[in-house]
């Protein structure tokens, strides 16, 4: 193989390998892959050990959070009708199928939302428009055809005019509709636990664990859920060294930021560049207010060898392949997420950035 050494300075990104494994995170896989277990066991008294985590009645590892959306999206259709589970799919004029979501939710995470609804057997059924929703049009769009409503908590997802999470999972509780809850990439996983009937998680995320998933909640729709392995479910089947990852990895989860004064000192190194004509820094924290600071590079494209759009193609070339934060570079700025780096990235970011503007 001839892979490019990668620095990401991007945040969590699925297209990069999402996060690297601390050593009990291996330990924990190594020993998931050396030993022999009854399987259905693990997978129960797994899922009964991240429920005691998470402080929800009840979950299931799954092998990725686009599989625990598409297994609770089945179970919230076939409920206990078990002949569903190995027909997930075949025609049932009577069973409800629509899966409610707000558009500005219906967003592509690296595979759009809509398919793992599908993929689930539910049909998606929009609320509102791509730039906002009021609650009173997600509860006219509740019909006898609702199986579920689906929320995403997540950057991904409009932020702005949106009911909140927890005014939302009111109204389904109103209709006895219920709620699944997709925060595949988001930090303090207990915090969730009472916010909706099923949460989704990635554990390979914000949790740093192997490539794998959550799906947490109440009893009776966790289980609805977990039928499915033996449907749908088994193209998404979880290895064992992925259960003893991920518990190894919700076990010493800390999802304590380092201080902002030891960001922004860090942070600091980056003001070098603005002796490049035409280049700016910043240090912004994050927009959904979290405490994560973040590195703003400002590429006035007058003054500058080139513009931020061109920086970033450019960064990734070379044996050497840098992944920023993107959002805002054809604004003219691009971000640098710390979290993933390690020691010496930075200054190597640095260097690439001098190379690609001048100044080196
Ligand atoms: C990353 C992400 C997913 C998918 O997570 P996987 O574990 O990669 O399947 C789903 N929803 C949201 C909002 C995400 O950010």
């Amino acid at each position: 193989m001839n892979l490019k050494q990668v620095i990401n300075a991007s945040g969590r990104m699925s297209i990069l390998g999402v996060s690297t494994l601390s050593d009990v995170v291996l330990d924990g896989m190594a020993y998931g892959g050396k030993h022999y277990f009854e399987m259905e066991d693990l997978v129960t008294q797994s899922g009964q050990a991240v429920a005691g985590m998470l402080g929800t009645e009840a979950a299931l590892i799954v092998n990725s959070a686009s599989a625990g959306i598409a297994l609770s999206i089945a179970g919230a259709i076939a409920k206990d009708k078990h002949q569903l589970v190995e027909n997930i799919y075949a025609p049932a004029p009577q069973v409800q199928r629509e899966i409610l979501l707000m558009k500005g939710h219906n967003v592509d995470y690296g595979a759009p939302v809509e398919t793992m609804i599908r993929l689930g057997g539910g049909i998606p059924v929009e609320a509102g428009y791509a730039n906002g929703c009021r609650l009173e049009q997600l509860e006219q769009s509740i019909s006898e055809q609702t199986a579920a409503v689906l929320f995403i908590q997540s950057h991904h997802a409009v932020q702005k005019n949106m009911p909140a999470l927890d005014d939302v999972y009111a109204l389904c509780q109103r209709y006895n509709v219920p709620l699944i809850l997709d925060a595949a990439a988001e930090d303090h996983p207990q915090s969730y636990s009472e916010r909706a009937d099923v949460v989704i998680f990635s554990g390979s995320k914000a949790l740093e664990g192997p490539t794998s998933g959550i799906l947490a909640g109440k009893k009776t729709y966790v289980s609805y859920a977990a039928q499915h392995q033996k449907g749908i479910g088994r193209a998404m089947k979880v290895g064992k060294e992925a259960i003893f990852g991920l518990l190894a990895a919700l076990q010493h989860y800390d999802a304590r930021p380092r201080p902002a004064r030891e960001q922004q000192e860090e942070l600091m190194k980056l003001q070098e560049l603005e002796a490049i004509p035409g280049v700016r820094v910043t240090i912004e924290q994050d927009e959904a207010g979290r405490p994560i600071y973040r590195g703003r590079i400002h590429v006035d494209e007058q003054e500058a060898a080139c513009n931020a759009l061109t920086l970033v193609a450019r960064l990734k070339e070379g044996n050497l392949a840098v992944y920023t934060r993107d959002y805002h570079a054809n604004e003219g700025s691009i971000d640098l997420d710390l979290r993933p780096l390690q020691a010496g990235d930075l200054e190597k970011i640095i260097a690439k950035v001098k190379q690609i503007l001048g100044g080196a």
